[in-house]
């Protein structure tokens, strides 16, 4: 399997997973002439994506899909309890996710996990190949055992680490409200969260992170990969012995394979 974050923040989510069958996209959070570029830098035709997983209707997830769907005519696929709130914004046909939340493109199993933000539905994705497994978790105000549960075993997994709390509470450019939503329940994981979950997943096993979705106002990669660190540190886990972490960047540069 070939993992390449595409883009990650604010400005755009996508992720681009390869296996020796098919090629997915979770997410689609850029325009499609960009989108189209920087798949050309994979040396990825865009023809040749199968389908895309969309996480929920943030236009940061799907900026590019409507018109990228439609040009090369690629598979959407949506939960059920997003798939109005999606067909509102766009004119592309979906495929319906069901309620058991298992499914396979091609030869690829994906498993759909609910995560709590502030639309109806908003999906992490496991994607399975072989006994290969990674997650990818963002848009999310908080975690909990079963979430945790569902991604455990993954070989890759890509978490939000959103915000620093202090850093977003002391910038003067975010009203209340938009404070209030981001640090609420069903709004982003800051790094305090995510250090919490880290800690619990390599305590399952995992072994390596990316630590995605970053606010470019209210945190940093130095920040989000430090204060992260330090708790790991603090519960007994060295980064680079234990486990490595990686942070996301907002273009692709790192190729995982698994
Ligand atoms: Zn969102
Ligand atoms: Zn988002």
């Amino acid at each position: 399997m070939r993992v390449c974050n595409i883009s990650s923040g604010s400005d755009g989510n996508i992720t681009y997973i390869e296996t020796q069958t098919t090629k997915i996209l979770v997410d689609i959070g850029l325009s499609c002439k960009e989108t189209e570029k920087r798949l050309n830098l994979l040396k990825v035709a865009p023809e040749s994506v199968d389908a895309i997983l969309i996480s929920h209707e943030h236009s940061d997830h799907i900026k590019g899909l409507e018109n990228f769907a439609n040009k090369y005519k690629t598979k959407v696929f949506v939960h059920q309890d997003g798939y109005n709130p999606l067909c509102k914004k766009i004119n592309k046909e979906c495929k319906i996710i069901p309620y058991n939340n298992d499914f396979f493109i091609n030869d690829v199993g994906i498993k759909s996990i609910a995560v709590p933000h502030d639309v109806n539905r908003c999906s992490a994705y496991s994607i399975i190949e072989n006994e290969k497994k990674i997650s990818i978790i963002t848009d999310l105000g908080h975690t909990n055992n079963e979430i945790l549960k569902n991604i455990s075993g993954s070989a890759l997994i890509f978490i939000e680490a959103n915000h620093d709390i202090e850093t977003l509470l002391a910038n003067p450019n975010y009203p209340t409200s938009l404070k209030n939503r981001i640090l609420s329940l069903r709004g982003h994981l800051s790094n305090k969260d995510s250090a919490r979950a880290i800690t619990e997943l390599v305590k399952s096993g995992a072994r390596q992170i990316v630590l995605s979705h970053l606010s470019s106002e209210n945190n940093s990669p130095q920040l989000a990969f430090n204060y992260i660190c330090g708790v790991l540190s603090d519960n007994g886990i060295i980064e680079g012995e234990n486990v490595k972490i990686d942070v996301a960047s907002t273009v692709p540069k790192a190729i995982f394979k698994l």
